[in-house]
């Protein structure tokens, strides 16, 4: 406490508080959040174990890595839409399930609300969030209660406009949906899944969490972590 965040990460010598949220930042996001799903693998695989097909943490894994694949093969894509793009793209075409084409959807969607800015800034930072979330939304029908990864999306993208009405900047931003998620994914453990595979345990699917709704809170909080914030 105390200190600058600089000088209490000295190690990873990349955070600083005001980062702007450009195309170094959406890199940073989207190897972190590689970085992040791998070291995780096994608990999204535990999770998906108990309530669907322990396929979960394989399938980001493998997704992510592929992204992190073609980022390291080719000359770094700019702005940070494009960057999304490679993402939506590769999920899409590596990663099967349920998952694949929901984040795929995310990220095409999110690439699209930030249209060629080189920077976010803090309203875009939000909208891309419910941009992403309504992606989701239209492509699996899931609403809020069902136990999928919109119970984490939903409440990043409401508080994430929220602090960037009440004039958050971006690193903010993207704090407050990072939280939201996190807070929606643990608020997934008693409920009843009504979409995707766990649907299908009926109640035997309540007393766990919802393995879309962490990987959900995983990758924004990576997002937060590659501005200078860390969340939970
Ligand atoms: P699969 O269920 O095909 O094995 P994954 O295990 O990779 O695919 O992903 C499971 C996650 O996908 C669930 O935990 C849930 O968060 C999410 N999910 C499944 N169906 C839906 C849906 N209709 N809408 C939103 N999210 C969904
Ligand atoms: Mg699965």
């Amino acid at each position: 406490m105390g200190l600058p965040r600089a000088h209490r990460r000295p190690a990873l010598g990349r955070l600083i508080v005001a980062d702007p949220l450009d195309t170094g930042w959406a890199l940073r996001w989207i190897r972190g959040a590689a970085e992040v799903l791998g070291e995780n693998r096994a608990l999204l695989i535990d999770l998906d174990r108990l309530i669907g097909d322990a396929d979960h943490g394989e399938n980001l894994d493998r997704g992510f890595s592929a992204v992190v694949a073609k980022l390291d093969g080719t000359e770094a894509p700019a702005p940070p839409a494009a960057v999304l793009k490679l993402v939506a793209m590769t999920l899409m075409s590596t990663v099967g399930g349920a998952a694949g084409p929901l984040y795929g959807t995310a990220f095409l969607r999110a690439a699209t609300s930030l249209g060629d800015a080189e920077v976010v800034d803090a309203e875009a930072a939000a909208a891309m969030v419910l941009a992403a979330r309504d992606g989701i939304a239209a492509r699996g029908k899931a609403e809020v209660g069902d136990k999928t990864m919109i119970d984490a999306w939903t409440p990043a993208a409401e508080s994430a406009g929220a602090a960037a009405r009440a004039g958050a900047p971006p690193p903010g931003v993207r704090a407050a949906a990072a939280n939201a998620a996190h807070a929606g994914a643990v608020a997934t453990e008693p409920l009843i899944a009504r979409k995707g595979r766990a649907s299908y345990l009926g109640e035997r699917s309540a007393g766990h969490q919802d393995p879309g709704a962490v990987s959900t809170a995983l990758i924004l909080q990576a997002a937060a972590s590659a501005a200078g914030i860390d969340t939970p």
